[in-house]
């Protein structure tokens, strides 16, 4: 089951955690991932070498979301070169939290651009190789905020909220394509978009999951592979949440 073995799948944000895991996860399954990143390149490398040495496939390539154009011309590349492109896992993302009465404008857009419009942006670079092949995944990386709202992430939850709209308005377009598209929801996972969070926060946000444990960037990957996989093929438009049960 979920043998991804001659598929070629992006992962956006694979430098680090979650993205990290789940390209690690699509290249044990046989996957030859594309190591997203933005600023990281040693890390990419780093993943890149990781599946090289276990005798995956893999590259890394710059996808910085914030431009467009130069995204979309890499995943263009990408295409070509490859001659298809199987699975986009839409995953990287930034947070910058302020209450709404404190949050700059340029805050909001930075988070709007990096998160939403850059996924959307990814979305729509790799609907063509897809729609040649007649079918594809995209995966997007959405939050447990962007289901249940968080006070100080106005931005961060509008962009992830945003991320499920789109997931099933671009579910709804290229279903007769035989393309998926479906959005995960994380909850609180273990990452250097958490590692910096209070104590105090950390700990209020522990007793609110029921599992009693924050999650690993793995539990996630292993949510993706299976969207990724053939055995999802009757999975599109679902949001599927991966939270400890923070959320239901
Ligand atoms: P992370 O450890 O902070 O890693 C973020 C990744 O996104 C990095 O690979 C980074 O690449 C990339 N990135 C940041 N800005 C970028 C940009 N402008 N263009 C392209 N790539 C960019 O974050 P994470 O915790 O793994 O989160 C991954 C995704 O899961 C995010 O979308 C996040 O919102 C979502 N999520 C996380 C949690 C959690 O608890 N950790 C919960 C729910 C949802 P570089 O290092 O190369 O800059």
């Amino acid at each position: 089951m979920f043998d991804l073995n001659g598929k070629v799948a992006i992962v956006t944000g694979g430098s680090r955690g979650i993205g990290r895991a789940t390209a690690l996860a699509l290249a044990e399954r046989g996957a030859h991932v594309v190591v997203g990143f933005a600023t990281s390149e040693a890390a990419a490398r780093e993943v890149v070498t990781e599946i090289e040495g276990s005798g995956g496939r893999a590259e890394a390539v710059r996808l910085e979301l914030s431009d467009p154009a130069a995204t979309t011309a890499a995943l263009t590349e990408v295409a070509r070169r490859h001659g298809r492109v199987d699975i986009l896992v839409a995953n990287a993302g930034i947070s910058i939290d302020a209450l709404l009465l404190r949050l700059k404008d340029e805050d909001l857009d930075r988070v709007l651009a990096v998160n939403l419009r850059g996924a959307i942006a990814c979305a729509r670079a790799v609907l063509k190789p897809m729609m040649r092949a007649r079918g594809g995944r995209i995966i997007f990386v959405s939050s447990v905020v962007g289901e249940a709202g968080n006070a100080g992430q106005t931005a961060y939850a509008a962009s992830k909220a945003g991320l499920l709209g789109a997931a099933k308005s671009v579910a709804r377009e290229y279903a007769s394509r035989g393309i998926t598209v479906n959005a995960v929801t994380p909850g609180f996972i273990e990452t250097d978009m958490t590692a910096s969070l209070p104590g105090e926060i950390r700990e209020a946000s522990l007793q609110g999951i029921p599992l009693g444990r924050f999650g690993a960037p793995a539990e996630i990957a292993a949510a993706i592979v299976f969207l990724a996989s053939d055995e999802a093929g009757y999975v599109t438009g679902h949001v599927l949440r991966v939270n400890g049960g923070m959320y239901m």
